[in-house]
Parts: structure tokens; C-alpha cells; sequence
């Protein structure tokens, strides 16, 4: 793909889906502010730059929520269906502009065409889910231990929901908030990575036509840019009664803290350090492509990529030779061009972070076995583009522990029952994906036990990437506990009441307490 294609079908894009090169940076729906200073996006494809937004500024911000607050009142008052109405109709939109946004987000984040065109089908997925969960936002109905009343549990909305997002999914884990949030009757306020604002300001645009066009007001769906100050706002915000937030373990501590001290709700999705285990049952063909692909998948960005491969010692040998030779065959390059399968990392930060993994790696004790390197010359230019590494490491490595944003893929041996296996695996402080490749039942179904992985998300047979929005989704331990998504994930967005009606002439009390006058 020449560089010419790429500029022509990212100007399209950009046009299509009403992003400026230059941006006011929030915005209420239809209405922006002009902000403060500007954020440059630089697409990792090619290093250029690709548009700019404003900074929110406290008096931005103050706008924004104080729109949010009023949309809030007529909003909770339309009927679940009928938002879910409308968000079936942003469905339908997203399925227009499917490859208008899968193409810029591949140019924004620097993952493959293919990728970025998925991400948005997770959107349309979310989004079509949502619809259903329209008719669906049920409680209990439960026996009162008291004569003639009645119990029941309700659900109502919760008020402004803040999402801050990582940059790895700059569109998909948006809408699993707000796609959920909104038929549960909530607004939004988004603040995405400060790496790809500009995929923001599309999704902005897209949603707001579909809320003018339903005579919705302002303020249902707002934008914010800037960086971690500008999520700050919304942590330490009261006004705020959830804040979803997707990204490090690093940052989910601190916004953790911030939530926590005003007891508001947080739902945090922070990283992994996820597993395969590989057992002497194992499909080998299926083990390989799940572990590659899980391994240099969005060249090792996401956070259920695969970071470690547990393998029994009897197969040792043949996985590792399988996985080397597999390496060679990959093609890095711009991931718009489909016959690549790895692009480039995000920034030059996380080669410098890739860098110094395989230097400690070594220094550690390990050793490589395809060895990493930064790409450069034609078609490199922006300096992001890095080789996927293997390396053999042990899992007590420091850097074994930690998550690297990259493709590096640590091969450890185990050897006896799964038992041990699984020890390795769950000896991490994350604990989101993990997966085992086995064809023996026992196996699969001691890895899914009590006695198991402690992961929230736990495969058999598929790699530690790739869920369905289904699902609850979501980790365990220092990934932050948080559930995104299908199942009933819903629940986080919205209150819970207990309600207690007496229609009885008598005034009985629990736990059959006498009180007379
Ligand atoms: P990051 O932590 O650097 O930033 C994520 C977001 O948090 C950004 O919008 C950033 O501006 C904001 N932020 C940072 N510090 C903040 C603070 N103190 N207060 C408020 N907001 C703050 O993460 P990243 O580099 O963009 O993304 C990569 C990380 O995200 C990886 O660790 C990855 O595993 C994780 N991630 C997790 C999931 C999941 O569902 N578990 C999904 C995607 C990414």
C-alpha cells in the first residue's frame, strides 16, 4: 500500500465522519467549546501528524457537567425502549461509517485494518445488545416474612456516568459504557487517551446526529480531551456517581483512591499479564496460531494479549520450534496494508519500554530465541515498528511480572499435572485472560475449577485474546475487579432500590418487633 492510498483513504475518512484537522476539544453532543492549548495526534503508521484537539479547561469542564446534569432529568425520563430506540439507530449509523472508523482507528492507534474494522463491529455489538437489555433492566420480586405486603427490587438510573479510556481500544470500550449506559438511562462523559482523541471526536459527531435527529437534548453523550489532569476532574468529582476507567494498573490505583475518597462507584479494566498453558494434550496446530496471534495481535497492545506460555516439558521442544519458525513468517508493516500481520507500537515511549523488557529479560537470566529489534528505513519512518521477541524467562522474573505493552512472548516450562501449571499461572498480581490448550477433559476442567485460574476470563481451547461482548468482561486482582459489557454488567450502571409495600389495614415490624402506642 503506497503513501499516497493511505493520505487519500484517511482523508476520506476524516471528511465522512466530520473530524477538522483542527478540533475545539469538548463538546455536549452537537455544541463544542474551544478549549486550551492543543493535543497533537501523531499516527504511529507514519509518524505524521493527523489533526489536533483542544485541552478541556476547568471552565469547559464546568460547562460540560452542568449540561450533563439538566440532559440527565429529560433523558432518564424517556422510556428504556425508547433509548434503546436510539441507540439502535447509532448501531445502524456505526454500520454506515464501518469503514470510515475502522480506518481511522487502525491510522490512529496503529493496529491492522482488520482490527480496527472488528472493533467497530464490537461497537455495532454492544450496541445491538443494549437494544435487547432495553426491554430487560429487571429486578426481583421476592415474599415479604410480613402479612400482606410485597417486596421487590428495582432499578433505576444512576446519573452522569465518566469513562476514561486507554488508548489500545480508542472506540470499542466507549461504547460498552455507553451503549449500556444509556439504555440504563444514564448520560455520559467521556475523556479518551490523550494518544487518540481524534477516533473520539468521530464518535462524538456520530452520536450527536442521531441525538438531533431524535430532538434529544445536550449533554447526553459529552466529550473531553486532555490528558490524566483532565480525568482528574472527573475522579474527584461527586457530580460523578460512576467512573468506568480502562487502562494501567498504575493509573487505576490512583483513580481508585480518588473515587474511593468521595465513596463514589468505580469500575476499573486495567492490565493483564495473561497465560497460556500448554498441555501434553494440546492441539499443536491450534496452540501455535492462538499463542501467535494472542502474542503480536495488535502487536502485543491489548490487554488480553498473550505474555506467557506455560508448557509441559514433554512438549517443550516442539512448541518453541513450532513458535520460532511461525515468527519467521511474519510480515510487519503498515497495518492498512492487509497483507502485513503486526504494525507498529503506539509511540516511541513503548519502544523505549520494549527496549529495555528485553534488556532486563536477559539481565535476569532469560534468553532469546527470536531476538526483538526497532525496524527502520522504508516504510519505518515513524520509529514505532518493532520485531515480536520470544524469550525464555522464568515467571519470578520482575519483568516477567510486570505487563509490557508489546510483543514479547515469555516461554516457561512445567512439568507433572496441570496442578503445577496452573500455580504458575495464577503466580502473578493480574489476573485478567488465561487460557489452556488441551484436549483432555480432566485437564480442562481442573483449569476452570475453584482450584483453577483466578482470571475473570478463563478459555479452553482459544488464546487469552479475542472475547465476545456477551460476556461479563473484565479481571480479577490488580486488574481491578471491574465487569464491562454482556452478561449483566448493566447492573454497575444503575441503582439498586428495595421497595416494601404494606396493603394490609396492620402495621406489622420486622423480625416481628412489637411496638404499641
Ligand atoms: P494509561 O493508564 O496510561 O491511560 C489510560 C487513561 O487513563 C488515559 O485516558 C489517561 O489519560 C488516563 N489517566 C491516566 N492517569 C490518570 C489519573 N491519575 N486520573 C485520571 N485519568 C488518568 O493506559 P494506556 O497506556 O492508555 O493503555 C494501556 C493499558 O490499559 C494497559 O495496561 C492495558 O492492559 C490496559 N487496558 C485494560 C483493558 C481492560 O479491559 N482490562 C482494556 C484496554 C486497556
Amino acid at each position: 500500500m503506497t503513501t499516497a492510498t493511505v493520505v487519500k483513504d484517511i482523508e476520506k475518512a476524516l471528511q465522512s465522519l466530520g473530524v477538522q484537522r483542527e478540533n475545539k476539544g469538548s463538546s455536549t453532543g452537537s455544541q463544542w467549546f474551544a478549549g486550551g492549548d492543543m493535543i497533537t495526534s501523531y499516527s504511529p503508521v507514519d509518524g505524521e501528524a493527523i489533526g489536533s484537539v483542544q485541552m478541556t479547561t476547568r471552565e469547559d469542564y464546568e460547562k460540560v457537567v452542568e449540561t450533563a446534569e439538566k440532559a440527565f432529568k429529560k433523558w432518564r425520563s424517556v422510556t428504556a425502549p425508547q433509548r434503546g430506540e436510539i441507540v439502535r439507530q447509532f448501531a445502524e449509523s456505526l454500520r454506515k461509517n464501518k469503514e470510515a472508523l475502522g480506518t481511522l482507528v487502525s491510522y490512529e492507534m496503529g493496529k491492522s485494518y482488520q482490527e480496527g474494522l472488528g472493533e467497530v463491529q464490537e461497537m455495532i455489538d454492544i450496541c445491538d445488545f443494549a437494544v435487547g437489555l432495553s426491554r430487560q433492566l429487571h429486578g426481583l420480586t421476592m415474599h415479604s416474612e410480613r402479612p400482606g405486603h410485597r417486596m421487590y427490587e428495582q432499578y433505576h438510573p444512576l446519573g452522569i456516568v465518566g469513562i476514561i479510556s486507554a488508548f489500545n481500544f480508542p472506540v470499542a470500550v466507549w461504547s460498552w459504557n455507553t451503549a449500556l449506559a444509556w439504555v440504563c438511562g444514564d448520560v455520559c462523559i467521556w475523556k479518551p487517551s490523550e494518544k487518540t482523541p481524534l477516533t473520539a471526536v468521530a464518535c462524538q459527531n456520530l452520536i450527536a446526529e442521531v441525538l438531533k435527529d431524535n430532538d434529544m437534548p445536550e449533554g447526553i453523550s459529552c466529550l473531553i480531551t486532555g490528558d490524566y489532569k483532565v480525568g482528574e476532574m472527573m475522579t474527584h468529582d461527586s457530580r460523578v456517581p460512576l467512573v468506568s476507567a480502562t487502562g494501567s494498573i498504575r493509573m487505576g490505583k490512583i483513580v481508585a483512591q480518588a473515587v474511593a475518597a468521595r465513596l463514589g462507584k468505580s469500575l476499573l479494566e486495567l492490565g493483564g499479564n495473561n497465560a497460556i498453558i500448554v498441555t501434553p494434550d494440546a492441539d499443536m496446530k491450534m496452540t501455535v496460531i492462538g499463542a501467535v496471534f494472542g502474542a503480536v495481535g495488535t502487536c502485543g497492545q491489548r490487554c488480553t494479549s498473550t505474555r506467557r506460555l506455560i508448557i509441559h516439558e514433554s512438549v517443550y521442544d516442539e512448541v518453541k520450534n513450532s513458535l520460532v519458525d511461525a515468527y519467521k513468517q511474519l510480515r510487519i508493516g503498515n497495518p492498512l496494508d492487509e497483507n502485513n500481520h503486526v504494525g507498529p507500537l503506539i509511540d516511541k515511549d513503548a519502544v523505549e519500554k520494549y527496549q529495555a523488557a528485553l534488556k532486563k529479560v536477559v539481565e535476569e537470566g532469560g534468553k532469546l530465541l527470536v531476538e526483538g529489534g526497532v525496524l527502520e528505513g522504508e516504510g519505518y519512518e515513524s520509529g514505532c515498528y518493532v520485531k515480536p521477541a520470544i524469550a525464555e524467562a522464568e515467571n519470578h522474573f520482575e519483568i516477567v511480572q510486570e505487563e509490557t505493552f508489546a510483543p514479547i512472548l515469555y516461554l516457561m516450562k512445567y512439568s507433572g499435572d496441570v496442578e503445577n501449571a496452573i500455580d504458575i499461572q495464577n503466580g502473578v498480581k493480574q489476573g485478567l485472560s488465561s487460557a489452556i490448550m488441551t484436549t483432555n477433559l480432566r485437564e480442562s476442567e481442573r483449569f476452570l475449577s475453584y482450584a483453577g485460574s483466578d482470571c475473570g476470563i478463563a478459555n479452553v481451547n482459544i488464546g487469552t485474546s479475542g472475547a465476545e461482548i456477551g460476556g461479563a468482561f473484565g479481571g480479577e486482582k490488580e486488574t481491578g475487579g471491574g465487569r464491562e459489557s454482556g452478561s449483566d454488567a448493566w447492573k454497575i450502571y444503575m441503582r439498586r432500590q428495595t421497595n416494601t409495600i404494606n396493603y394490609s389495614d396492620e402495621l406489622p415490624l420486622a423480625q416481628g418487633i412489637k411496638f404499641d402506642l
